[in-house]
């Protein structure tokens, strides 16, 4: 079993990312759970399983929004 930390390149979710070499799969992509964006895909007929560490939106959480002027109007 290979574990591999992989970021999502669209909204920066990160995720590990299980492979497991003696396990047989079928080539697939993986889709982020938070934006949809496209995470891996593969060819070879590993499987690969993956895990959300950490929202986008958790890792930013103690960054205070500024209050959007156009609120005001
Ligand atoms: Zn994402």
């Amino acid at each position: 079993m290979k574990i591999t930390g992989i970021t999502c390149s669209a909204c920066g979710a990160a995720y590990e990312m299980a492979e497991a070499v003696s396990v047989k799969g079928k080539p697939g992509q993986e889709n982020c759970g938070m934006c949809g964006a496209v995470l891996a895909q593969w060819h070879e007929p590993g499987l690969k399983a993956f895990r959300l560490v950490m929202a986008a939106e958790h890792r930013y959480a103690r960054v205070p929004v500024p209050p959007s002027p156009a609120a005001a109007v």
